[in-house]
Formats: C-alpha cells, sequence, structure tokens
C-alpha cells in the first residue's frame, strides 16, 4: 500500500460527491451552498474540498463557471454531450449551444486532410443582455 493513498482515494471520492450534486441541481450555486446541500444530504465534505473540487472540476471544464457583479463565482453541471458555450466576457454566465454548422464544418476540414479522431473546442465570447442594458 502506497502511503496517503487513503487521503487520495478519500478526495476523489469528495470530488465525485461535489460533482453528483451539481448534477442533479439545474440552478448555478456557489462553494457555500454546495457545502450546504452537501450537508442537507448527509454527506460530510469539508468547505476547502468543495472549493477545490470545484476548481478542478471547472479547469476540467465538467461544470460551468458564473462570476456574479459581487466578485462571487458560481458554478452549475456542464451537460456530458458534446457541446459548445457562449460565456458572456463581464459577468461569465455561460449558455450551452448546439453548433452543426461547427460540427460539419469540422468534419468537412478532417476528412478533406485524411486526419481522424479529430476532435474540438469552440468558445463564444460576448456581453450577456443584462451586462449590455447595464
Ligand atoms: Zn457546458
Ligand atoms: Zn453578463
Ligand atoms: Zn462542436
Amino acid at each position: 500500500v502506497i502511503a496517503g493513498t487513503g487521503t487520495v482515494v478519500r478526495a476523489t471520492k469528495q470530488r465525485a460527491a461535489v460533482a453528483a450534486l451539481l448534477a442533479r441541481e439545474d440552478e448555478f450555486h456557489s462553494a457555500q451552498e454546495v457545502h450546504d446541500l452537501l450537508k442537507q444530504s448527509g454527506e460530510r465534505v469539508g468547505l476547502t474540498t468543495v472549493y477545490r473540487s470545484l476548481q478542478i472540476l471547472a479547469d476540467t471544464q465538467a461544470v460551468d463557471v458564473l462570476q456574479t457583479a459581487d466578485g462571487e463565482t458560481l458554478y452549475r453541471h456542464c451537460s456530458s454531450g458534446h457541446h459548445h458555450h457562449l460565456v458572456c466576457r463581464q459577468c461569465g454566465r455561460t449558455v450551452e449551444v448546439d453548433g452543426p454548422a461547427v460540427e460539419r464544418w469540422a468534419d468537412d476540414v478532417a476528412a478533406k486532410n485524411q486526419y481522424v479522431d479529430v476532435s474540438h473546442t469552440v468558445e463564444i465570447f460576448g456581453t450577456c443582455p443584462q451586462c449590455a442594458s447595464a
């Protein structure tokens, strides 16, 4: 047994609990809210772990991130299927969008150049209606 494995397993389990909670929720939630909701459902995950888990999930794009006007960071489960994001440059409000034309173009370009196993990432940045009217 490698020393410290227990800690790693526990951290992975707690991250899974955070991810599972967000998967059940449709709304954006702050780390504090995620922590409270986990507590209500009987999961014992420390606030620091919740913060760290959310950071990792955001880094791997497993969650969508929203920055509120007062600087609070909110998180929401990101759909598992392939999709793109329309992101507000000012507040971070994120809308999940399909891009059929982008999918066709990507397949086309790959096929023409005989590339296989291709993938792509497309994020669209702009100013959301709320920020534009502010
Ligand atoms: Zn998403
Ligand atoms: Zn905005
Ligand atoms: Zn795509």
